[in-house]
């Protein structure tokens, strides 16, 4: 009895020492990152750019791509948060953990409480295009036409709360216009189908039209920066300003993530790897390439990251109150 005791009372210093060790040991093992997207659209591609800069800060440990997609990130979004908390489940997250919360009456997880906030990693501007036959080669041509066939153009997104979804939003409503959103697990098959005329347009991340503006693939309305983009695939490509549609900016901004109750030391280590990550140059690079802005600010903090996505909760709470319907 007297040595059954004994042992029960060393139980718990035994695992506390064996929580420590692997704690610093940590990661041992490979780290999967969820993407709430589909594989090959601009938040993939964040992602698998950001995961290889990741693996290097993580001491050459495999980060694996995980494409949860579906419902506007949310299903990502949702296995992340029921996850175990012990680092090795990631979610790599756009700005739809922020408008989410406006667009749907139960979400599956709770964006403040549900996660620990691990930094952000970049902002990426949103460009309007196009499907190749659309007749209307600028902006003001484009605003004639969905004003004219008003409720019968289609606009693709990426199911309700993406990107794609909340600039098509601001886009209508800038112009007063009416269109039929049509929603896909991402905007890389979306991408497919603009290409191919079956649905009309698409607001969508640079990181995912570079490539097709450039080849002449699409036709292109404006980008959402203040200033034209200068890299090579796009400084041919106006403004929203320059086509007469004055403040329209949407910048998408991706953050790293861990389920709720992953232990400090673990958060702690995954901060300093994002923060590592953030001055790869291979990353800086590949983002610059695409029009994509690394953050450098506190933004890299997890308190920040935090106290950034509240207010952006916030801001797009307000906003989307008065241009869409709630939905289920
Ligand atoms: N990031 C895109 C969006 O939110 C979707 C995607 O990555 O496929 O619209």
């Amino acid at each position: 009895m007297k040595n059954r005791n004994l042992l029960l009372c060393a139980f718990p210093a035994f695992t506390l020492a064996f929580a420590t060790q692997a704690i610093a040991q940590y990661p041992d093992k490979p780290v999967t990152l969820v993407v709430p997207f589909a594989a090959g659209g601009p938040t993939d591609r964040v992602a698998r750019d950001f995961a290889e800069a990741l693996r290097k800060a993580l001491g050459g440990q495999a980060v694996i791509i995980d494409n949860a997609a579906g419902a506007g990130g949310n299903i990502g979004a949702a296995k992340v948060a029921r996850a175990a908390p012990d680092g090795y489940t990631l979610l790599l997250h756009n700005i739809a953990m922020a408008t989410s919360p406006a667009l749907y009456r139960k979400l599956p997880y709770k964006p403040l409480d549900d996660f620990e906030y691990l930094g952000m990693v970049n902002e990426v501007p949103m460009t309007l295009v196009g499907r190749p036959s659309l007749p209307a080669s600028n902006l003001a041509e484009l605003t004639r036409l969905v004003l004219a066939e008003s409720g019968k153009m289609t606009i693709a997104n990426a199911g309700v709360g993406s990107a794609a979804h909340l600039c098509g939003l601001l886009f209508q409503q800038a112009i007063k216009g009416n269109m039929v959103a049509v929603p896909y697990k991402g905007t890389a098959p979306a991408m497919s189908d603009l290409l191919g005329g079956q649905v009309d347009l698409m607001c969508d991340q640079t990181t995912n039209t570079s490539a097709q503006i450039a080849a002449g693939k699409l036709k292109v309305f404006g980008v959402t920066t203040a200033a034209r983009i200068q890299t090579p695939q796009l400084a041919a490509v106006s403004t929203f300003d320059e086509g007469g549609l004055k403040d329209f900016r949407v910048a998408v901004w991706h953050g790293l993530y861990a389920p709720k109750g992953t232990p400090p030391a673990v958060l702690d280590k995954l901060n300093a790897a994002l923060k590592t990550s953030l001055k790869d140059a291979d990353f800086q690079r590949r983002e610059a390439d695409l029009g994509a802005v690394v953050v450098t600010d506190d933004r890299t903090g997890r308190e920040a990251h935090k106290t950034f996505v509240a207010k952006e909760i916030q801001r797009w709470t307000s906003v989307l109150k008065a241009v869409a319907q709630s939905t289920e």
